[in-house]
């Protein structure tokens, strides 16, 4: 039997591969690890953790003209962006360490540089080769920006998070889950910001109200938006770059962000050589078990391009660790199951969400009621703010269960995670009702709504 370094090596020390490599150590596996970059990945560095970071930071601009409503006099402190920049910076490089640290304590070999697969079981870091029984693939994606005239003046989210200097005026090209945050993100902190999409209504793929409600809730923040529309050409003049529109109008602005996807971070990683099978748009396939057409590697994560979220890459590395060596005792192997996945966009005010949008769950389960609630929180009848808040409940007619759950309001990510869990449990509506609120809070209108508003 042929001899390997390591049971496990995995490239990219992002969400997926940090994960994988720590579990897998700590059930006795000798594992590699290879990271070209900060520790953390996309989510720690560029991705879910600045981005908070910066959204509290874009909050407080809310929260000082509401205080006033509440008797708080004064002018509203001003952003310094030098001292959000550094202190986000500090806070990273402190999670950097953090996540080296419980590498090497749980025995993981980290080994910084570019890997390269070389063929089944081997990789190649700077000329060194090293030898695995398996192999993950855990490397990421990357921004996605189409070409056109003048796209070499624009920027993706990474740029955004050291921007120099503060954009006062940003153009936001996109309208997923990126542009939406980051467009709420520098609204907040100060910025005139334009946001551009292609399509009639941001976020496609989420329900229908909530696409709109957003979007309204987007535009009385300041932003402004434009639908419909796309970016024909960019110059850059004296005055700022210069965004020539398809519908013709022109927009003048500091910096234009580019939201417009990311795609699977494969290119040089040498998946023809190792025979790795990628579908048209790049991603690596895998089967249930994420293992790729080569049976002794594995991917998991953003590379396979499913849903981009760094709790997914966490529970599919948590798969792979459980069939290469065995759950933890007592414990059955885990499984991911993609259904009810909650997510929550950071935009100002979030967005929370788990399970269909009301047009999905009428395609798969006919006939639905639908519940909702249009309000004004009891915040705001003091803060002067005119943010209203949108809670949705989806019910499948023929089981009762509960199939969507929507909201957009403050705090949304932190409100729908609880129910997410209810919502895995198969909770029904009349479970739902028989739940006691929690008195006075948004997420009790939740167990509150008695009347359908579509049956
Ligand atoms: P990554 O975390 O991207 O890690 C891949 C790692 O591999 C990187 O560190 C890279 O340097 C390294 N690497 C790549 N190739 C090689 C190689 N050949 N050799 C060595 N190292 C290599 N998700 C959420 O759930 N919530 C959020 O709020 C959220 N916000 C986001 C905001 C932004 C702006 C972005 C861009 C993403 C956000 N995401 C969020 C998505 C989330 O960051 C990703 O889904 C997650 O990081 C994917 O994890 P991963 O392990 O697949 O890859
Ligand atoms: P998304 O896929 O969410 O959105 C991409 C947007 O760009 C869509 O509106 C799309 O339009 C548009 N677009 C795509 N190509 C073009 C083009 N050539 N010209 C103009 N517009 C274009 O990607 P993001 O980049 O926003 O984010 C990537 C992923 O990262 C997300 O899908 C999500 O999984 C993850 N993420 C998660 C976050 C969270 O959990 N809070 C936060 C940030 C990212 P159309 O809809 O018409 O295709």
């Amino acid at each position: 039997m042929q001899n390997f370094d390591f049971d496990l090596f995995v490239i990219g020390g992002g969400s997926g591969g940090v994960r994988a490599a720590r579990m897998a150590a700590q059930r006795g596996a000798r594992v590699g690890l290879a990271e070209v970059a900060e520790m953390g990945g996309t989510c720690v560095n560029l991705g879910c953790i600045p981005k908070k970071l910066y959204s509290y930071a874009a909050h407080f601009a809310e929260s000082f003209e509401e205080s006033h409503g509440f008797g708080w006099v004064g002018e509203a402190p001003l952003l310094n962006w030098e001292t959000l920049k550094t202190n986000r910076a500090r806070e990273i490089s402190r999670l950097n360490g953090i996540y080296l640290q419980l590498l090497k304590s749980s025995g993981v070999q980290v080994i910084n540089g570019w890997a390269t697969l070389v063929d089944a079981h081997t990789v190649d870091i700077a000329g060194q080769r090293h030898s695995a029984k398996n192999i993950l693939i855990a490397t990421g994606g990357k921004p996605s920006i189409p070409e056109f005239p003048g796209s070499a003046h624009v920027i993706s989210s990474n740029e955004m998070f050291d921007l120099s200097p503060f954009p006062q005026r940003l153009l936001v090209v996109g309208g997923g889950y990126i542009a939406c945050e980051f467009a709420s993100i520098f609204n907040g902190l100060g910025s005139e910001v334009t946001q551009l999409y292609r399509g009639h209504q941001v976020l496609r793929g989420f329900d229908e109200e909530v696409r709109g409600f957003i979007a309204g809730e987007m535009v009385k923040s300041g932003i402004t938006l434009h639908l419909n529309t796309d970016v024909a050409a960019i110059e850059r003049t004296a005055d700022g770059l210069q965004v020539q529109l398809h519908d013709g109008s022109l927009v003048t602005v500091d910096s234009v962000l580019y939201a417009t996807g990311r795609v699977p971070l494969v290119a040089g990683l040498g998946l023809e050589a190792a025979g790795v099978a990628q579908n048209a748009a790049g991603a690596i396939q895998v089967n249930d078990q994420y293992q790729t057409s080569v049976p002794s590697i594995y991917a998991v994560g953003d590379v396979t391009a499913r849903v981009q979220l760094t709790p997914v890459a966490l529970g599919e590395a948590m798969v792979v660790v459980d069939a290469l060596f065995g759950p933890p005792e007592g414990k059955a192997p885990r499984a991911m199951s993609y259904d009810f996945i909650p997510t929550a966009v950071f935009t100002h005010p979030n967005i929370g969400t788990v399970g269909y949008s009301e047009r999905e769950a009428s395609e798969k389960f006919g006939k639905i009621s639908v519940y909702k609630s249009d309000f004004k929180s009891l915040k705001h009848t003091l803060s002067g703010s005119t943010e209203r808040t949108l809670m949705k409940l989806i019910v499948e007619d023929a089981t009762d269960r509960v199939v969507g759950l929507h909201m957009v309001g403050a705090d949304a990510g932190e409100i729908v995670q609880g129910f997410a869990v209810a919502m895995k449990a198969g909770a029904t509506k009349a479970i739902f009702d028989s739940t006691i609120g929690i008195h006075p809070t948004m997420a009790e209108e939740f167990v509150t709504m008695r009347e359908p508003v579509k049956h």
